[in-house]
């Protein structure tokens, strides 16, 4: 892997200079481990959708330590068949570490009372499902790692190796992949796809925002579709990143 370009800010500098200067030369799989073991990320943790690309990133980190904290934020608006490919493949890869996040059971009773805020809010219905449980889940954990790609379009067009963001560290190993190239790593590593991708979701979130697409459509056009709406919330835009 090389160096493409580094975007940083004053305070966050020397760091990315030296992850840039030490680990530019590795290839993903040993990036990923070296970064795990490096100090400076502290304590590691991987956040998972268990989506259609999900099976890669959670392989590679299998290889490397399948007791590595993988947080898996249990919406209670998932298809069933993503919560039994959770249980399948953490079963297949040996992942012994998995975390199941839930909404708080009273907000849920109070904000979301029959479940479906969705329909009215899906920005109140994310925060409330995803991104205040993934608040709670990362307590204690310095860095993550996200399998986010440059090729899912939109904000992760300009997406880097490594990121400042909210106060930790988020590591994307994949971000320079292509669609081609994980779809031979997949076929490489003999990994089991989501059940869904063969019905047409090439990504896949909730049921009630989550459509199969078209042959041709952006990869993440059935997800809100026909709204304004591209992430979750989860992802705030980095203070800082370095490509490597
Ligand atoms: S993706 Fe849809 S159902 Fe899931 S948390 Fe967001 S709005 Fe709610």
């Amino acid at each position: 892997m090389h160096i493409q370009e580094a975007h940083t800010l004053p305070q966050q500098n020397q760091f990315a200079d030296r992850v840039i200067d030490q680990y530019s030369d590795l290839t993903d799989i040993e990036l990923l481990g070296a970064l795990i073991d490096d100090d400076g990320f502290g304590q590691i943790g991987a956040v998972s959708s268990f989506g259609a690309d999900s099976a890669l990133l959670l392989a590679m980190i299998a290889e490397i330590d399948a007791s590595i904290p993988v947080i898996f934020l249990d919406t209670g608006k998932h298809f069933p068949e993503t919560t039994d490919y959770v249980q399948s493949l953490s079963q297949q890869l040996g992942l012994e570490n998995i975390h199941y996040r839930r909404p708080d059971l009273v907000e849920v009773k109070i904000h979301d009372t029959i479940g479906d805020l969705w329909e009215s809010s899906v920005d109140a219905c994310c925060d409330l499902r995803k991104v205040r449980p993934l608040e709670k889940a990362l307590q204690g954990f310095d860095s993550w790692i996200s399998g986010r790609k440059r090729f899912h379009g939109s904000d992760r067009s300009g997406l880097q190796s490594v990121e400042w963001s909210d106060g930790r560290y988020k590591i994307n190993p994949l971000a320079h992949w292509t669609a081609d190239q994980i779809r031979s790593e997949f076929e490489m590593r003999d990994l089991p796809q989501h059940p869904l991708v063969a019905q047409g979701f090439p990504s896949i979130g909730c049921a009630p925002c989550t459509r199969a697409v078209a042959p041709g459509e952006d990869v993440r056009s059935g997800r809100w579709a026909d709204l304004d709406k591209t992430e979750c919330g989860i992802h705030s835009q980095p203070w800082m990143g370095a490509n490597i």
